[in-house]
């Protein structure tokens, strides 16, 4: 028997107690989920969410892995306690949820929705030819799980797609860079951004006044990375001087953005509370049973975070 120790906010388990069963079960393992131990060195795996109730893994002297529900680890990659593996989420519903919010977004801006939806004032206004996707540049910051699906999404709609990761790949009709002049190169032709990086040390303030500097004038930006990516003032002057014409933003250094935060009032701004995806509970208890089955059967784990780049 298998003792796994769900490590999350207690609403969370109404959510994840049946489908976590289910997935047990489709796996053949015989699990006992526990919410609360008194022998936290019979546990074999915490099910781990930074909201729950755990910080200290020291006590639990016999666990096999630390599996994560979320897909951002940048709240526990640090935690020196941790001895063994490191999960983190990988979903398909999450990254299906991702693909149609920035899909979504994307056409936004591609096809200038707001000046229909916003814009209805009783002018016939049939002046303007609809773009065609084939004609604009999205680049997407980051081409991990969820960036390389928006990214594949986004070229199988038309668009001309590029993608910067840490380390370059070679991917059918996506331009790749990576490093500095990568970066360079790839926002200094990206009409539309997407950011899916992880917050890292490296990452951090990667979109500052710099490199906000070589967008094209009147680029869009789209966050649902994280917020520490972004340098918030920089931005703001972006916006400000038309070098950035609008910015979608799910994500922010501080949640629930403050309400004096200067983002919740700029015309050029869209804040959205941190919804571009979730994890999917049914989906989601699938990967942690497949992690559960690999660690039972001496397999390696699937989406282990690497503690030295942080994500
Ligand atoms: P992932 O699979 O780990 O992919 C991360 C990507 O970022 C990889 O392509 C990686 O490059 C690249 N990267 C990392 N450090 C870099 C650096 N210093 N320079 C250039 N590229 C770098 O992560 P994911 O599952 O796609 O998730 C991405 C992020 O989305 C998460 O970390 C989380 O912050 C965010 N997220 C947001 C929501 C929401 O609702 N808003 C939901 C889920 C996740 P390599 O390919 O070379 O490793």
């Amino acid at each position: 028997m298998i003792t796994a120790l769900f490590a999350d906010r207690a609403e969370n388990w109404a959510r994840y107690e049946v489908p976590l069963h289910k997935a047990f079960v489709e796996k053949g393992l015989e699990v006992d989920l526990i919410r609360h131990t008194d022998t936290p060195e019979s546990v074999d795996y915490v099910i781990y969410a930074p909201s729950g109730p755990i910080s200290d893994f020291g006590p639990f002297v016999n666990l096999k892995a630390v599996l994560s529900l979320w897909a951002g680890v940048e709240k526990i990659e640090g935690n020196a306690s941790i001895k063994v593996p490191l999960c983190r989420m990988v979903d398909e519903g999450l990254s299906e949820g991702m693909v149609e919010w920035v899909t979504g977004h994307i056409l936004r801006y591609h096809l200038g929705m707001d000046a229909h939806i916003l814009g209805q004032d009783g002018a016939w206004r049939k002046d303007v030819v609809p773009p065609l996707a084939r004609d604009r540049s999205v680049g997407f910051m980051g081409l991990g799980e969820l960036g390389l699906d928006c990214a594949k999404a986004a070229l199988g709609l038309g668009f001309n797609v590029s993608g910067w990761s840490r380390s370059l790949k070679t991917l059918d009709g996506i331009e790749t860079f990576a490093g500095a002049d990568g970066l360079r190169e790839m926002l200094s032709k990206s009409q539309i951004i997407v950011l899916l990086l992880p917050n890292t040390a490296d990452t951090c303030d990667v979109l500052n006044a710099e490199t906000l500097g070589f967008l094209p004038d009147g680029a869009f930006i789209i966050n649902p990375g994280r917020g520490e990516l972004i340098d918030d003032a920089a931005l703001l002057d972006a916006l400000d001087s038309g070098k950035v014409a609008h910015a979608t933003l799910d994500v922010f250094r501080v949640e629930p953005l403050p309400v004096e935060h200067p983002f919740w009032e700029h015309p050029q701004v869209t804040v959205t509370p941190h919804i571009a995806s979730e994890t999917r509970p049914m989906s989601a208890s699938r990967t942690i049973a497949e992690n559960m089955r690999r660690g039972e059967a001496g397999e390696p784990f699937l989406y282990t975070v690497d503690r030295a780049a942080g994500y």
